[in-house]
């Protein structure tokens, strides 16, 4: 399996290439989400690790970005990326050979550890999942390893958003579980004020039903009446690219992309 996969057509970030830290043909992630595309999580863990060689993605990165320019490199992919202990050292390498936006996907599980937190302010942009207003729904729809709380999990944006000074961007799943929340997820994240919010449903097939466009809608005004800067999946524009691998694409069918 490669580390470096896409580019991927993004309604978040545009054309997006792929870093792939974990790169496990089974998901390992802090959560095991109900609407995840990936499938049921194989390793469920808040334990970090080294999964990928530093050595390898640099050489993948060199190779893709001879054939392509994408507007931003994403680490995302086969499970959660700040569970991978060599982030920072990764930024590091690909920083020394380009000059490429570097965002992430995360589900902020990690946001209140101090290692995490240094290596993610290293970054431009930070694109962070927050589904639920409470520890009981966040449980239903994240499914957490055993000693993620949402309590810590949002004390960890919260601090974070303090000392970025790049772009965060919250990223709302919303479905049957968390629809008649909306109003105090707004007021919820107004307090943190993020640079954005990322308003999405799952599209992509998995065993939850996605929500309609007009209720998204509806959702996403709850975020506009706060003053809340918002993009929805139903309404955003996605570039046209040509993946260097399908393959490597298909083996990443996330829904976060
Ligand atoms: S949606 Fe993301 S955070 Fe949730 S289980 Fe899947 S990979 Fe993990």
């Amino acid at each position: 399996m490669k580390i470096v996969y896409g580019p991927v057509s993004s309604w978040r970030l545009g054309k997006s290439l792929g870093v792939d830290l974990i790169c496990s043909k089974e998901k390992i992630c802090s959560f095991d989400c109900i609407y995840c595309q990936l499938g049921k999580t194989f390793k469920k863990t808040s334990q970090r690790n080294n999964f990928v060689s530093i050595q390898e993605l640099r050489t993948e990165i060199l190779k893709a970005l001879q054939t392509t320019i994408p507007d931003v490199i994403t680490f995302s992919g086969t499970g959660e990326p700040t569970l991978a202990d060599n982030m920072d050292l990764a930024i590091q390498t690909i920083r020394e050979v380009s000059t490429i936006p570097l965002a992430v996907l995360t589900n902020s599980s990690l946001m209140n550890k101090k290692d995490v937190i240094n290596t993610l302010k290293k970054l431009d942009i930070v694109v962070a999942k927050l589904d639920a207003p409470n520890e009981e729904i966040f449980q239903r729809i994240n499914q957490p390893a055993d000693n993620i709380s949402f309590k810590e999990t949002i004390d960890g944006i919260k601090k974070f958003k303090k000392i970025f000074t790049g772009k965060l961007a919250l990223q709302i799943m919303f479905i049957r579980d968390n629809v008649q929340y909306a109003e105090e997820m707004a007021r919820l994240i107004k307090n943190i004020e993020p640079d954005e919010v990322q308003i999405n449903t799952p599209l992509r097939p998995c065993p939850i039903k996605p929500l309609t466009e007009k209720q998204l809608k509806l959702i996403e005004e709850q975020f506009k009446i706060k003053g809340l800067n918002t993009i929805s999946v139903y309404t955003s524009k996605k570039p046209k690219t040509t993946p260097l691998d399908k393959m490597e694409l298909i083996k990443r069918r996330r829904t976060e992309v």
